[in-house]
């Protein structure tokens, strides 16, 4: 099933064609209602009528998020606010929060890209989409919500929390798909088990999950506990939130909703173009949106691009998963860390469960890093060779993937407290002295 074939399966000259006119269109929109992005344009001499291939878009200044905070609260706004039918607010993972005015276009765009993303995963107008996702400021509730309605689907409203609810709403309404972040989903699964339900007692069939990094194993542990096909949907408050791009079944990179939404790799240092399949920071361009669209804005996901027909018969563009933020990066003792290098440890293993928290200090003048993370289910700390000899392994292979020495601290399943929304892997104590 594909939601809009058209556009999802357009060969590449149509879609450059159309991705060419609307770079215009939404270049000479932005000069013409945001100032200060004018004021940019100015800075570098590009005017809107310099734009005549899509490659011209690198002559255009990036945005960033500091330009949003500079813009704080609603500077960037191109329309005025009789026309703004929504306001959304990033979920404030980073620094402040990033309020965008949404107008019904708007509104209408997203729910198209989520509509396409929710029918990748086999989901229409027969099915009942379980939302998981917290309902308010923050995209992913209403997002999820907007993509099932456009789709025809039935709702479930559920937000977060209240995990045993979750479950008797999933089984009674007999839910088709789930739609939450990667670590509620292990923590839903994580319940199902204990509560003794089988995973094919649930009438589940797929999973959309995203708004924050998972790995592969993540994956295979929410497909084994649920008994689903999992799929990645990716987004951003500043862009429009999920549905940016979504994966297929085919499990071979998220499809970028490329005629709404035109994406550019660069290297984060040299901030130049990087070519197809190499790994650097994405940046997105808005193309139609009205009320707070975006030229070139820097995201700080980390991932790469890859072009070509997709064997589900999709042309788009596709993201590889997202490595990181550069945001999330940790520099400890002048090394530079990313908490997915945990997690790649980790999953090598199998003592191990996905429930870990970094934990970054400074004692000393020095900084210090220790790695909080629960043992798998049935296996006890009496052994304590065994508990000695697994911490050593970990703290080896630790060394050898960050260089730097990490202690580790091994806890009982069941000890660090679950998420239900956005995991909190983090915590780095040195802002505090
Ligand atoms: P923030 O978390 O910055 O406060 P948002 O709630 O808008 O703001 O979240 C957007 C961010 O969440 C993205 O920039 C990205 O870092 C992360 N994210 C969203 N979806 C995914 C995904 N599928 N995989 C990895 N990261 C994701
Ligand atoms: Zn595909």
């Amino acid at each position: 099933m594909i939601w809009n074939k058209e556009m999802e399966c357009a060969d590449r000259e149509t879609m450059r064609a159309l991705q060419l006119e609307k770079l215009k269109s939404s270049v000479a929109y932005e000069y013409e209602h945001v100032p200060y992005y004018a004021a940019k344009m100015d800075e570098v001499g590009v005017k809107p009528e310099d734009i005549q291939t899509l490659e011209d878009i690198s002559f255009l200044p990036f945005l960033t998020k500091e330009d949003l905070a500079v813009n704080y609260p609603m500077g960037l706004l191109a329309a005025p606010m009789k026309d703004i039918v929504r306001i959304q607010s990033s979920s404030g993972t980073t620094g402040k929060p990033k309020i965008m005015g949404f107008t019904q276009n708007d509104l209408d765009i997203w729910g198209e890209a989520v509509a396409r993303g929710i029918t990748m995963c086999g989901i229409g107008d027969n099915d009942v989409v379980h939302v998981s996702y917290g309902y308010g400021l923050f995209t992913g509730g209403l997002g999820a919500h907007l993509g099932a309605e456009t789709v025809g689907a039935t709702v479930l409203p559920m937000s977060t929390g209240n995990t045993a609810r979750q479950i008797m709403f999933m089984q009674d309404m007999k839910s088709d798909l789930l739609c939450c972040t990667p670590s509620y989903a292990l923590t839903i699964a994580e319940a199902v088990a204990k509560a003794g339900i089988k995973p094919e007692q649930l009438q589940l069939r797929a999973g959309l999950f995203g708004a924050e990094p998972w790995t592969q194993s993540m994956r295979d542990k929410i497909e084994e506990g649920l008994g689903i096909k999992a799929h990645d949907i990716y987004g951003l408050t500043e862009i429009t939130g999920p549905g940016v791009a979504t994966s297929c079944e085919m499990n071979d990179g998220m499809h970028i909703q490329e005629d709404l939404f035109y994406p550019e790799i660069i290297d984060p240092d040299t901030l130049k173009p990087l070519p197809d399949g190499e790994t650097g920071e994405l940046v997105f361009t808005t193309l139609g949106k009205t009320g707070t669209p975006m030229i070139r804005y820097r995201t700080r996901d980390i991932c790469y691009l890859k072009r070509g027909k997709c064997l589900c018969g999709r042309t788009t563009v596709r993201m590889s998963r997202v490595f990181g933020r550069t945001d999330d990066m940790l520099i400890v003792k002048g090394v530079n860390v990313f908490p997915s290098q945990f997690e790649t440890v980790i999953d090598k293993f199998e003592e191990l469960t996905l429930n870990y928290k970094i934990i970054v200090d400074r004692k000393h003048n020095s900084d210090t890093i220790e790695l909080m993370v629960e043992l798998a289910e049935g296996l006890e700390f009496d052994d304590i060779d065994f508990v000695e000899n697994l911490k050593d392994r970990i703290e080896r292979t630790l060394r050898d993937i960050l260089q730097i020495g990490c202690k580790v601290r091994l806890l009982n399943s069941q000890t660090l407290p679950r998420s239900e929304g956005k995991a909190v892997r983090v915590e780095d104590r040195r802002k505090f002295e």
